[in-house]
């Protein structure tokens, strides 16, 4: 395995303390709020960032390039960083990496040091033109043509754009686009510069959130651009290209649910500590604090657990982690989103005004389970590749992972990896017997399964972090405990809809079910409320 890749953690956090106190300067709150009323994108602001005071660009660039060759762990957590304070803005900026990354991806050596040269050093404003109107989701549906200009000699020497981009941050801000367009031999991504004829930005999009990111159209007619900008040399690699990102772009969005998640249950926890009801803050409300704070609390933890997790292995040379970037995006931002949901909540009606910022943090994340892969698109790419998984390792893929829990919980106090060991080994056995009875290919049991794989593979990041901190984190156990619980008991439900769902009466599914593990109920549930009341308390003692 290389070297771990990226920065040491002490320039990290100095980039990362130096992006807040920018923030804190030229972005307070309260402006903050009146760009989202204003529905303005704070492009002085993004310059700001890209400027040679701050440079922030620069970690997500090569070193070749004059950038710091930021890995995937800083990306993540400049990203949830970011998303705390806004996510619109870091939606704004975090697009200029995205806009970025085919070039660095798939760029001959000549583009990358003719193109992200000049992105770290002029500090470009950079936009990913992928999406069209009748291509979302199936990117391979684009229409945008680029038809190849032919030389007296039958040499290319140009490419003629045609077609509209649809929903693009940064559309009608950017100076430097990178466009997929269909070639002769496929879809294939172009550089193209603003002020190249023909290029103009379409509709402004009036959003229900992160409103200080500018989402519009881009609208190319004729443009001409020379064969050099054709990314990577050769024609039909594009999806290739967009596909080999997908690692650390889906964690980086992850890393976006998880930190506006947090923002809003922060907030929710601060306003818990002040707020009096029936003659006691509202933190000291056992119910209270169970269902709006510490579920939430303990589900970002894991989120945040897996995540680490993922950016460790890629950053050590570890390639094709995709279904592990799709795994941390769809859970890291539902739960962003169901954590944000709580919050207002939380906050009764105050939570509903404008005023107290959580409102519109929950509408900022509700765009995180939308781009960079719906959640509906990651549960199907998470269900197909572990089920082949699972067919081809004949059961070894979730048994080996089954085997180190065992292996972690005999090594340590509980953190609930037995807990976790069995919610694989039931896992393992519901794919096995999905398949045996060919209902694996109806969506509705992808989809649960994604769920219940997800969840399992979060549980087991979880316990080997809670092992990790033992010593340090007191309160970590409990959670990983916590958590690895409720996907036992999440198994059991999603076992009982995938087997029974689609078969009228049967005694050997039900004999199937009640062999189950997880079938078991004290497993799932000795202790739980306990330890929910531990990790309260850690939340209500913590400054
Ligand atoms: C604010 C914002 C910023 C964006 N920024 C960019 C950007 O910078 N660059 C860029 O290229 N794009 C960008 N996008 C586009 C974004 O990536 C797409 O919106 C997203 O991929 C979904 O495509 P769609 O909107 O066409 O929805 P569709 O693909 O039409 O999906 C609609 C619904 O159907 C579901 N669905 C689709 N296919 C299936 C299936 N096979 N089975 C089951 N369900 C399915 C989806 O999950 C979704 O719930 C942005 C979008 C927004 C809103």
């Amino acid at each position: 395995m290389a070297n771990s890749a990226g920065l040491a953690p002490e320039m990290r956090e100095m980039f990362i303390q130096t992006m807040k106190q920018v923030f804190d300067r030229d972005l307070p709150e309260s402006k903050l709020l009146e760009l989202d009323a204003a529905d303005e994108c704070p492009v002085d602001f993004i310059k700001t960032l890209l400027s040679p005071e701050v440079g922030l660009h620069l970690v997500f660039l090569p070193e070749e390039a004059g950038g710091l060759g930021g890995g995937a762990m800083d990306i993540a957590r400049v990203s949830e960083e970011m998303a705390k304070i806004d996510l619109g803005v870091a939606t704004a900026f975090l697009a200029i990496s995205l806009g970025t990354d085919p070039i660095i991806v798939g760029g001959t050596p000549e583009q990358k040091k003719f193109w992200l040269s000049r992105i770290a050093s002029e500090g470009l404003i950079v936009a990913y033109g992928v999406t069209e109107p009748a291509a979302g989701s199936n990117v391979a549906a684009i229409e945008t043509r680029a038809d190849r200009i032919l030389d007296d000699d039958g040499n290319i020497t140009h490419y003629k754009i045609n077609g509209t981009k649809q929903f693009i941050s940064n559309g009608a801000i950017a100076q430097l686009y990178t466009i997929l367009a269909k070639t002769p031999e496929g879809p294939s991504f172009f550089c193209v510069e603003t002020g190249t004829e023909g290029l103009q930005a379409g509709k402004h999009e009036d959003k229900h959130g992160i409103r200080a990111s500018d989402t519009a159209g881009v609208v190319l007619e004729d443009v001409v651009v020379p064969v050099e900008n054709l990314i990577g040399g050769i024609e039909g690699v594009g999806l290739k290209q967009a596909n080999a990102v997908f690692g650390y772009t889906r964690l980086m969005v992850g890393a976006f649910g998880l930190g506006a998640g947090q923002a809003a249950i922060d907030k929710a926890l601060a306003y818990a500590k002040e707020r009096i009801q029936f003659g006691s803050a509202l933190v000291e409300k056992e119910g209270y604090m169970a269902k709006l704070i510490t579920r939430n609390w303990l589900k970002l933890e894991a989120c945040r657990a897996y995540s680490e997790e993922v950016a460790a292995r890629i950053d050590n040379g570890e390639d094709g982690l995709q279904v592990e970037g799709a795994v941390a995006k769809y859970w890291s931002t539902e739960i962003g989103n169901s954590t944000a949901d709580d919050a207002i909540q939380a906050l009764g009606g105050y939570g509903y005004t404008r005023e107290y910022m959580i409102e519109k943090i929950r509408r900022d994340v509700r765009i995180t389970t939308i781009y960079e892969g719906t959640s509906e698109i990651l549960q199907s790419v998470i269900g197909m590749n572990r089920w082949k998984e699972t067919v081809r390792s004949k059961g070894e893929f979730y048994s080996s992972m089954a085997d180190d829990m065992v292996e972690l919980e005999s090594g340590c106090d509980s953190v609930g990896a037995g807990i976790a060991a069995a919610a694989l080994r039931d896992l393992n056995s519901i794919i096995q017997f999905c398949h045996a009875n060919k209902s694996i290919r109806r969506q509705p049991i992808m989809f649960r399964l994604a769920d219940m794989m997800t969840q399992c593979e979060l549980a087991s990041a979880f316990c080997k972090k809670a092992v990790a901190k033992i010593e340090s984190d007191t309160h970590y156990a409990p959670m990983s405990r916590c958590f690895a619980r409720n996907t036992l008991a999440d198994v059991y439900a999603g076992a009982a809809e995938c087997c029974a769902g689609y078969i009228a009466e049967d005694d050997s599914v039900k004999k199937f079910l009640i062999g189950l593990e997880s079938a078991d109920p004290m497993l799932a549930n000795t202790d739980q409320l306990n330890d929910i009341q531990l990790v309260s308390t850690w939340l209500r003692e913590k400054d």
